[in-house]
């Protein structure tokens, strides 16, 4: 499965992030052994535990929804933070990262689906931030792009649309805010059930889990 959903990726360069969380260490070795380095985890202890028993070439993507009080535990190593929606966590992330010597890279996630249950920041919500002067001082984060999440449903038009308001979001940040950076790239979007729709609309990353592994089975 892994090689078949790389080669859907190849032609737009879009990276695979294997979306390990519930799935044992062993699965993840794996996936390691057929060459695969970027993994994602959506829970802080989960990927703790597993970051120290595995690898250490590889890059942990936290992609769930993080809690101000537990950066501090992934701030050594982690890769790439997908899921930042408020100035708070960035204000968090940028302490810890201090702290660490390192500039930790983040995406700003974006609600794009109808669902009321999903995370994510509106538009005005992500200009402010940018905007605003506790923002523009902190050295220690980067903002590598944009996340989101559409709806869970199996009408593709309506997925197509909410992953085409990201990539126009991401397009109006890029040049209101980082028309110079070339940092700013990333549009993480897509997972199992819709990552070919994301892939046609401009996903850079993709978060792959059941389709990978097998469905998740939680306790
Ligand atoms: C679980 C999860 C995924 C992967 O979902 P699958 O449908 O199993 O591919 C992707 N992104 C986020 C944020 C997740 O929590």
């Amino acid at each position: 499965m892994l090689q078949r959903i790389l080669s859907d990726l190849k032609p737009t360069n879009t990276r695979l992030i294997a979306v390990s969380k519930t799935k044992p260490v062993a699965k993840i070795e794996g996936l390691y052994q057929e060459g695969q380095r970027d993994f994602g985890e959506n829970r802080i202890q989960e990927l703790v535990e597993k970051q120290a028993q595995l690898p250490s070439d590889i890059r942990w993507h936290f992609i769930g929804h993080l809690q101000t009080n537990k950066v501090k535990q992934i701030a050594p190593f982690v890769q790439l933070i997908h899921a930042v929606d408020s100035l708070k966590l960035l204000r968090e992330i940028n302490k810890q990262a201090v702290r660490q010597e390192r500039v930790i890279a983040c995406l700003l996630q974006f609600k794009i689906a109808e669902e009321d249950s999903k995370y994510g920041l509106s538009i005005n919500d992500g200009k402010r931030l940018l905007q605003h002067p506790d923002f523009r001082a902190m050295r220690n984060v980067q903002i590598a792009g944009v996340m989101g999440m559409a709806t869970f449903t199996t009408d593709m038009q309506q997925v197509r649309q909410e992953f085409q308001r990201l990539k126009s979001y991401f397009d109006l940040l890029k040049s209101a805010y980082f028309a110079d950076k070339p940092d700013f790239k990333e549009i993480s979007m897509g997972m199992s059930g819709d990552y070919k729709v994301a892939i046609e609309e401009g996903s850079t990353m993709v978060r792959i889990g059941s389709l990978l592994f097998g469905a998740r089975h939680y306790e």
